[in-house]
């Protein structure tokens, strides 16, 4: 059974020399013909020049170029279908996710299970901020998805052929990818692992980055945001009534001078709610207007399973 390790590589040049021994170690341990999926996600470094030169020594080794900075997502589902495996195995450059635990979820998959993601324990070492963030954006997306996208997992995970081709098959643009693999169903297992530090570099998920994959991802499972924008705009409505009730009786009672502080504030309040929930409904258009357009996920410059004449790395 040929097991693929697909790994996205965005300016990854300091931890691929780690990652493929980790990577040759496991295919070791699991005694499987295995194959070890590089996507170069248009790097700026020697990450590419790494995967070439590697992929000489290395047969297990593909490395697929990507024509310009795609994004995680979209680099992850070009690995996705460049990797020929049984199972496929999707994990961080950065040895965030320990590429060892490759057995146990092989072990799990032996036992009938179609796929085995990985939730994570601890998350030693990662900044404050980030963790803090992490967290709070697991529990939203939990309440937008009505508790169907597991909370505190990632990518990180191990699929079989049958799931792997139904997320392939589904035509979205905009791939949420642990929100389609756990759309998709089967039958699915989690393990908790330790999410270990960055091994060396710096995160390639600066706050702007990290916001776009969160409203990616409460916009492709979850129309709930649009649905607030009525609440929202009920509240208001009822905030503004008592507003008018408060100014008719002070008119009536006290002929009190024109308040202007009151007006200013119910004029900026209301307006932010309206411009707030404009946000949302753009947010969703932006959606649509993407998946309309129907452009490629991403585009191959270059795969070194082409240029040394091997079709397939397995
Ligand atoms: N990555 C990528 N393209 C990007 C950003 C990141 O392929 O535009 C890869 C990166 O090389 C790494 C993985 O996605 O293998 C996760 O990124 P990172 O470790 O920087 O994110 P963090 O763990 O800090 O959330
Ligand atoms: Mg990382």
């Amino acid at each position: 059974m040929l097991i693929s390790f697909v790994v996205p590589c965005f300016n990854e040049e300091k931890p691929l020399g780690e990652l493929l021994r980790r990577l040759e170690a496991t295919a070791d341990l699991l005694d499987q013909p295995c194959e070890f999926v590089l996507v170069d996600d248009g790097s700026t470094d020697r990450t590419w020049e790494i995967i070439t030169r590697e992929s000489a020594r290395l047969a297990q080794l593909r490395g697929v170029r990507l024509s310009t900075n795609w994004g995680h997502q979209a680099a992850v589902s070009a690995g996705l279908d460049a990797a020929c495996g049984d199972r496929v195995l999707i994990l961080d450059a950065d040895l965030q996710d320990p590429p060892e635990l490759a057995v146990e979820m092989m072990a799990l998959m032996d036992q009938g299970y179609d796929m085995v993601y990985g939730r994570r324990r601890d998350r030693k070492s990662e900044s404050l901020f980030k963790k803090a963030t992490a967290r709070a954006y697991y529990r939203l997306m939990s309440y937008f998805s009505d508790g169907k996208i597991p909370e505190d997992v990632g990518d990180f995970r191990m699929v079989n052929r049958q799931v792997l081709d139904s997320v392939r098959a589904l035509p979205e643009r905009t791939r949420y990818l642990r929100g389609l693999f756990a759309y998709v169903g089967f039958r699915q297992i989690g393990i908790e692992y330790d999410r270990d530090a960055r091994n060396s570099g710096e995160t390639k998920y600066p706050l702007a980055k990290m916001l776009r994959l969160g409203f990616d991802g409460i916009t492709s499972f979850s129309d709930k945001p649009l649905r607030l924008a009525i609440s929202f705009s009920l509240l208001s409505i009822l905030l503004c009534l008592a507003i008018c009730l408060y100014v008719l009786i002070s008119w009536l009672l006290f002929n009190t001078a024109p308040g202007w502080a009151s007006i200013l504030i119910t004029v900026s309040a209301f307006a932010s709610v309206q411009l707030f929930c404009v946000g949302i409904i753009g947010e969703y258009l932006a959606r649509i207007y993407t998946e309309v357009k129907n452009r490629p996920l991403y585009l191959v410059a270059e795969d070194t399973s082409e240029s040394d004449g091997r079709t397939d790395a397995g």
